[in-house]
């Protein structure tokens, strides 16, 4: 249940009618609008009279949210989410630039390819140091030795970084990473979401390959409903029957995400596609498409990757890249 508060009305009575509801049973966020103060009340909502609310002179309007996520939605907080790092924001009028290698594989190949995206522009660094492999006998990360490597290449470039985190026991050494990646295979692993809750690192969430959209937000209202909102959404494709890309980019869910909630949304061309030469045009459909940002794999040495060489730029393409979606950037008024 949401309920918008009249301009201008008096705090001391806000405080009041909040603590009238809290004895009802139910929890409430307060956020605060443009002009008004929007309340969202989460929790069991029966136990509440629509008709006498409305008839309270503090209210403007009474409505019953219909979607199951709530902190997440929109009409709860009508106002972008924007994630503050270093040097870098998410969300709002900025579109953001996430680039680095697949994995983590060596001092050498990490400091080359970050100064590379540095100097192109990126505004974070990814890179992943613990791999979910379809074969275990795939590499499968450099692990903690990755994670130090990347806070290495952070105080070099002073780029802000983004790794994933497998299961909640690595946690401890996320400490100096900025944000931390929920990988597609984890997106519904409900026990990490809510530990992540309890966390107040900003989260990237990742499309599960065949989430739907209520899923997808669902899995950051688990993160939410722990106290931590800082939380990008991440389109990465999704499976179809047609195995020509790697998964298929559903890019009409960026537009569905920014009516439905206020947090951003960025899309992953690289594991979308599979295909480095697919890049540069899904990454344009994305700032198209309203995206608030991009996450990119580029490699110093595709050809010799030890984890999706196939689809990663090497750092001359990304830098055309960024070139490019400079001016896409601008057209849909968003600054890079
Ligand atoms: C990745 O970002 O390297 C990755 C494994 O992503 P996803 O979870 O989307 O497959
Ligand atoms: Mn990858």
């Amino acid at each position: 249940m949401i309920i918008a508060l009249k301009p201008g009305v008096n705090i001391e009575e806000v405080k009041k009618l909040t603590a009238d509801l809290e004895n009802l049973g139910v929890k409430i966020d307060a956020s605060q609008g443009s002009s008004q103060i929007v309340l969202g009340l989460v929790g069991d909502t029966t136990v509440i009279n629509d008709d006498a609310l409305r008839a309270n002179h503090l209210i403007e309007r009474v409505i019953r949210v219909q979607e199951p996520y709530k902190r997440a939605n929109r009409i709860f907080h009508p106002l972008d989410t924007v994630l503050e790092f270093p040097g870098a924001k998410i969300g709002g009028s900025s579109f953001t630039l996430i680039a680095g290698p697949c994995s983590v594989e060596s001092r050498d190949q990490l400091v080359a390819v970050a100064e590379a995206v540095k100097k192109s522009g990126a505004a974070f660094l990814r890179g992943g140091a613990f791999k979910p492999r379809t074969s275990p006998y795939s590499f499968q990360g450099m692990g903690c030795e990755g994670i130090d490597l990347l806070v290495e290449a952070k105080k070099a470039t002073g780029l802000p970084v983004v790794t994933e985190l497998m299961e909640i026991s690595q946690l401890e050494l996320f400490e100096d990473i900025d944000m931390i990646q929920v990988g597609a295979r984890n997106m519904q692993n409900f026990n990490l979401l809510k530990e992540l809750g309890r966390s107040r690192k900003p989260i990237l969430l990742k499309r599960g390959m065949a989430s739907t959209m209520t899923e997808l937000l669902m899995a950051a209202e688990y993160v939410m409903a722990g106290g931590n909102s800082q939380i990008v959404l991440c389109e990465r494709g999704i499976r179809g029957f047609d195995n020509f890309t790697r998964n298929i980019l559903d890019l009409s869910i960026v537009p569905a995400l920014k009516k439905k909630t206020h947090l951003p949304v960025i899309v992953d061309p690289s594991h979308a596609t599979g295909l480095s030469w697919m890049v540069p045009a899904m990454s344009k459909a994305a700032v198209a498409a309203g995206a608030d940002g991009i996450i990119v794999e580029v490699h110093n040495d595709p050809e010799h990757a030890l984890c999706d060489g196939e689809q990663s730029l090497t750092p001359g393409q990304f830098d055309s890249l960024m070139g490019v979606l400079r001016k896409y950037a601008e057209i849909e008024g968003k600054a890079i």
